[in-house]
């Protein structure tokens, strides 16, 4: 059964000019881009999508990071989205990130490491629902 997973091109994957690349990736693994929207973010909207590390010393560092310029939000569907999208992401570090990895080919830093994907089904749903409503997602 499909299964939603949610998605960020990062700011620095952007800025660099791997958007495009990163979306060809991820269509060519066989997830369905249910909805997709670039926008800027502040810093508080960071510190709310993070909450889960503000405990954490670079939580600063990377809620600066996000909101430091235009991202791409979505939601992807397909089977196993929530595994199979952070096999393609590849390791947080892209110094350790397997060869073909997004994280490998796009990324230079831990901080700065051009994708996040959502790393089980309750986050997916707490991250989904904090980006989009309910009709865009239809
Ligand atoms: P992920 O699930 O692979 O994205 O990794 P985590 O959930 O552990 O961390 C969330 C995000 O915080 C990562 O994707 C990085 O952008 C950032 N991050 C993690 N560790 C570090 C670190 O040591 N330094 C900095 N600056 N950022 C980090």
């Amino acid at each position: 059964m499909a299964q939603r997973t949610f998605s960020i091109i990062k700011p620095d994957a952007v800025k660099n000019g791997h958007a495009a690349a990163v979306l060809a990736d991820i269509e060519k693994a066989g997830f369905k881009i249910v909805t997709i929207r670039k926008q800027s973010i502040s810093k508080e909207q960071a510190q709310g999508f993070y909450y889960v590390h503000k405990e954490r010393p670079f939580f600063g560092e990377l809620c600066n990071f996000m909101s430091s310029g235009p991202i791409f939000l979505m939601v992807l569907e397909k089977e196993n989205a929530i595994a199979d999208l952070r096999k393609l992401m590849g390791a947080t570090n892209p110094a350790s990130a397997e060869e073909g990895t997004i994280r490998k080919k796009y990324a230079k830093s831990i901080g700065e490491n051009a994708i996040h994907g959502s790393d089980a089904e309750e986050t997916a749903s707490f991250e989904i629902g904090y980006w989009f409503a309910g009709y865009e997602l239809i």
